[in-house]
């Protein structure tokens, strides 16, 4: 089997609060359902600043970070812990890149989006992130970790 021999990551995944408002929760988990990816972590809330401001301390000195801020903190989120081998760069993908205008046509924000400040959805960018933001946005027991029925079909 593929995922006894290679590392399972998560990543952090999170409709945010565009894609709620817009009716796109369900359209966005089925993709990752689909593709096969194990789901550990489910839950919408609204964040606070400061939970936003840790989520994205690496762009702090950016020109957009206090709109990023404004964006993700005005309406509910879906935060989501999703596992696998491969998870993290495959989100990305399934994501398509920032800016939506330049995603490709099939992937989430190149289907569902245009503006990159508006742009539904967030990945994390690396398996260390992944960890990370995880455990940022998730308590422990808030977590389930279980054993796919149909695993055998899809790794
Ligand atoms: P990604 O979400 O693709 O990993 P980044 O980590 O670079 O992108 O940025 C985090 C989020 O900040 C983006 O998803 C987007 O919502 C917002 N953002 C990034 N760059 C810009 C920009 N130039 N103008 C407005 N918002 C931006
Ligand atoms: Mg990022």
């Amino acid at each position: 089997l593929v995922a006894s021999l290679e590392r399972v990551d998560q990543t952090y995944i999170m409709v945010k609060p565009d894609g709620v408002q817009r009716g796109l929760v369900g359209e966005i988990i089925s993709r990752f359902e689909k593709k096969g990816f194990k789901l550990t972590g489910l839950k919408l809330t609204q964040c606070s600043k400061d939970l936003a401001e840790e989520h994205y301390k690496d762009l702090k000195g950016k020109s957009f970070f206090p709109g990023l801020i404004e964006y993700i903190t005005s309406g509910p989120v879906v935060c989501m812990a999703w596992e696998g081998v491969g998870v993290v760069a495959s989100a990305r993908k399934l994501i398509g890149v920032t800016n939506p205008l330049e995603a490709e046509p099939g992937s989430i924000r190149g289907d569902l989006a245009i503006q990159k400040g508006r742009n539904v959805i967030h990945g994390s960018d690396s398996p260390e992130s992944g960890k990370r933001e995880v455990a940022l946005w998730f308590k422990e027991g808030e977590l389930v970790d279980w054993e796919p029925a149909l695993a055998s079909w899809l790794i």
